[in-house]
């Protein structure tokens, strides 16, 4: 490469995150059935003695921008990514990056870190890593001139609502102006100077997300939540320059899981597939570079729809993976979801 050439981003990369086998799963003797050969590459295979021949499945290939093993960490997913998106929120794009997945497949954990502090090590996320890039390059004398200030709003989507995680869950509208422009009205949105302060907010909204067990939208694994780290001119200061919305998405699992005493109901479910679709048809038309962006199909698509549009914008979804054969049909339906995002 010769030093003239600037490296940008993909406009959409997707990569694939497998987690490592937990203690229960350890424990049931669980068989691997996912693994890294290497860059980008994944192969799922199930083994040969399934009795269900119907349902065999031979060695599936895919082939993603990364893929990560059970040992990969936080630092690493993040650093190929979210981190090379940061640039362009500067640059005045939009920057975006999903967590995709079955529940329990590790999206809180990529994206939240691990904020228990009980662990002398424990786990930054995405959320953090990304918050801490922002303030380095506020302060980088490329950017100090353009006299920004940051922002941060969390909220969560739950049966196609709006519920701001910043202000005691309260349910938030949404709506479109005659130039299409997008509105979460009554948003809060809090000033940030240091990634201390995001990681505390971020703390309080997380508490905030999974509280109030009576209620019906207790159930994290239901409800899309949004992350956004809003840049803003302080000469002008009600004009965005630029924004990074860090979403860890509801489960993609179906409501098939007759055993369980919680159960999904179908409205939660169509819900969730159906915002789930507008998503993967929203990116694609980013990917074409479409004038016809379907971002009204759902409430997620409306809420993020500065993110399908402009030149300068950025994507990046990250697919999650369990391990265990006893996951693989949803491992398998992620992974097909990732590759049609992926595919142009
Ligand atoms: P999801 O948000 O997709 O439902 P979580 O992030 O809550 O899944 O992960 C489920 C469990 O697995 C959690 O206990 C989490 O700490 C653990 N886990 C997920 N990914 C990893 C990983 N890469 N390394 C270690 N533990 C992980
Ligand atoms: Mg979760």
């Amino acid at each position: 490469l010769s030093t003239t050439d600037h490296i940008e981003p993909h406009r959409i990369s997707v990569c694939v995150r497998k987690r490592p086998f937990n203690k229960p799963e350890i424990t049931r003797k669980e068989i691997d059935v996912v693994s890294i050969p290497g860059k980008g590459a994944l192969l799922v295979h199930e083994p040969k003695q399934k009795v269900d021949l119907t349902k065999y499945l031979d060695n599936q290939v895919f082939h993603f921008d990364y893929s990560f093993n059970e040992t990969a960490t936080n630092e690493l997913v993040y650093k190929f990514t979210a981190k090379p998106l940061v640039q362009s929120i500067f640059d005045g794009g939009m920057a975006t990056c999903f967590a995709y997945g079955q529940t329990g497949s590790g999206k809180t954990h990529t994206m939240g870190g691990d904020f228990t502090g009980k662990q002398q090590n424990s786990s930054k996320g995405i959320y953090a890593m990304a918050a801490q890039d922002v303030f380095a390059y506020m302060n980088h004398r490329r950017y100090v001139n353009l006299d920004l200030s940051a922002y941060v709003s969390f909220f969560e989507i739950y049966n196609g609502k709006v519920y701001d995680l910043l202000n005691k869950k309260t349910k938030l509208r949404v709506l479109e102006d005659e130039r299409q422009q997008v509105q979460v009205v009554g948003l809060e949105e809090v000033y940030v100077t240091t990634s201390e302060e995001v990681i505390k907010i971020i703390q309080m909204g997380s508490s905030c997300r999974t509280s109030g067990q009576t209620s019906a939208n207790a159930n994290s694994s239901r409800s899309h939540a949004i992350l956004q780290i809003v840049l803003r001119r302080n000469d002008r200061a009600t004009t965005m320059h630029g924004k990074f919305s860090l979403v860890d998405l509801a489960g993609n699992e179906r409501g098939t899981d007759v055993s369980s005493n919680d159960r999904i109901t179908l409205v939660e479910t169509a819900e969730i597939n159906r915002s789930l679709l507008a998503l993967k048809e929203c990116i694609r038309s980013l990917g074409m570079n479409s004038d016809h962006i379907p971002f009204r199909m759902s409430t997620l698509t409306k809420v993020l729809r500065d993110s399908f549009i402009g030149e300068k914008s950025r994507t990046c979804m990250i697919a999650m993976v369990s391990p265990g054969l006893a996951s693989c049909e949803y491992t398998m339906n992620t992974l097909r979801y990732a590759d049609r995002v992926k595919e142009l």
